[in-house]
């Protein structure tokens, strides 16, 4: 599927280790992590805790690993976790809030815009036997299904004052927080320290194959090593794709804003495509989600017309698409994806009329 013939922009999780990173996984030191003798998986865990100013990381198979073990330290059974209906944590993870945790979700529908502290100040459960004790709030920065867009710093400030105050727990799950970091110039380390815990994806526009890493106090990520193995996520010569996460952290942060820049092209071709608009306003990052009109057709019907042309989207739900730029697209693959948007929207706009 993704060889050169495509301009893949169905996702930044297509990304293939470069030449350079190869290399660096292949000369990883390696030892077996379960009895945490891998240097390569020990230096990349102190990096990860060292760019989020945390005091701990662990590193794990997949970004769902790590908000899930997140969700396990924080509630458990007849417990209740907050978060907007559209988040990764409730929608695309298999149901694992109930199936692992037996926790019970309580979604919050913003209207097309980010959770703010208005949106939680009464979500609260009372203290009485009748109801589910209310214990975790999850934030999503950048938020996927919400455009890719970037909470605001100082209302991720208000909700952990809020969180704190109330004795509730408070996880970020940032699969893309350096898009985040990147987009609106505050540090790693600033919003991670208004959470208990954070999740970062290094397989998503940072380009490494495999990974992600839950970070937080020492005492929490100790845990979490339990929760891990309950998971199935105790990986032993690990060294060798933890190599290609060093990597992506050392070399694949500040050129996110290029992708960001990238998908500006695409946002630009999608206004001005008839039929065509964008779902959640101006793009900020590097995920552009696209409303089809159905009066020009369905999402569908465009995906397989882009296709055509040699570009990959996805339909992601009947009139919804998405294109997302990362480390294997070009600008000048996205100029031409662009054009191929307009092209067939305009095609489809002439046939509807
Ligand atoms: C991709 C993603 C994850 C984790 O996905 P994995 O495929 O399990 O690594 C978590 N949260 C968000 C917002 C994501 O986009």
């Amino acid at each position: 599927m993704t060889d050169h013939k495509w301009i893949d922009l169905r996702s930044d999780t297509v990304t293939r280790p470069t030449p350079a990173m190869r290399r660096a996984m292949a000369e990883a030191e390696v030892g077996d992590d379960v009895y945490g003798e891998d240097p390569t998986v020990n230096r990349l865990e102190r990096r990860v805790a060292e760019l989020l100013g945390t005091e701990a990381a662990l590193f794990v198979p997949s970004g769902t690993m790590a908000n899930q073990i997140a969700i396990g330290l924080h509630a458990g059974p007849g417990d209740e976790l907050i978060c907007d209906s559209r988040a990764h944590v409730y929608v695309w993870e298999a149901g694992g809030i109930a199936r692992h945790w037996g926790v019970q979700a309580r979604t919050i529908n913003p209207h097309g815009g980010l959770i703010g502290l208005d949106h939680l100040r009464d979500k609260i459960q009372p203290d009485n036997e009748h109801y589910v004790r209310t214990r975790l709030v999850c934030l999503e920065n950048t938020h996927n299904r919400a455009g890719g867009r970037v909470h605001p710093f100082e209302s991720v400030c208000a909700i952990s004052e809020w969180a704190r105050a109330h004795g509730l727990a408070l996880h970020l799950d940032g699969a893309r927080l350096m898009n985040a970091v990147v987009a609106s110039g505050v540090p790693a380390a600033e919003w991670a320290s208004r959470f208990d815990t954070v999740s970062v994806c290094f397989s998503k526009g940072l380009g490494a194959p495999v990974g992600s890493a839950i970070a937080g106090p020492a005492e929490l990520i100790r845990r979490a090593h339990r929760l891990r193995k309950a998971l199935g996520g105790g990986m032993r010569q690990a060294g060798v794709i933890a190599a290609g996460a060093l990597f992506a952290i050392e070399h694949h942060i500040d050129r996110l804003a290029d992708d960001h820049a990238h998908a500006q092209v695409i946002a630009d071709a999608v206004e001005r495509a008839p039929g065509l608009s964008l779902e959640s306003g101006p793009v900020e990052t590097n995920l552009v989600w696209i409303t089809v009109d159905p009066e020009a057709g369905t999402a569908r019907q465009v995906a397989d017309r882009l296709r055509e042309s040699g570009v990959l989207v996805s339909a992601l739900g009947p009139q919804t698409l998405r294109a997302v730029t990362h480390l294997d697209v070009s600008r000048e693959q996205c100029e031409r994806a662009a054009e191929a948007i307009l092209r067939v929207a305009e095609g489809l706009a002439a046939r509807a009329g």
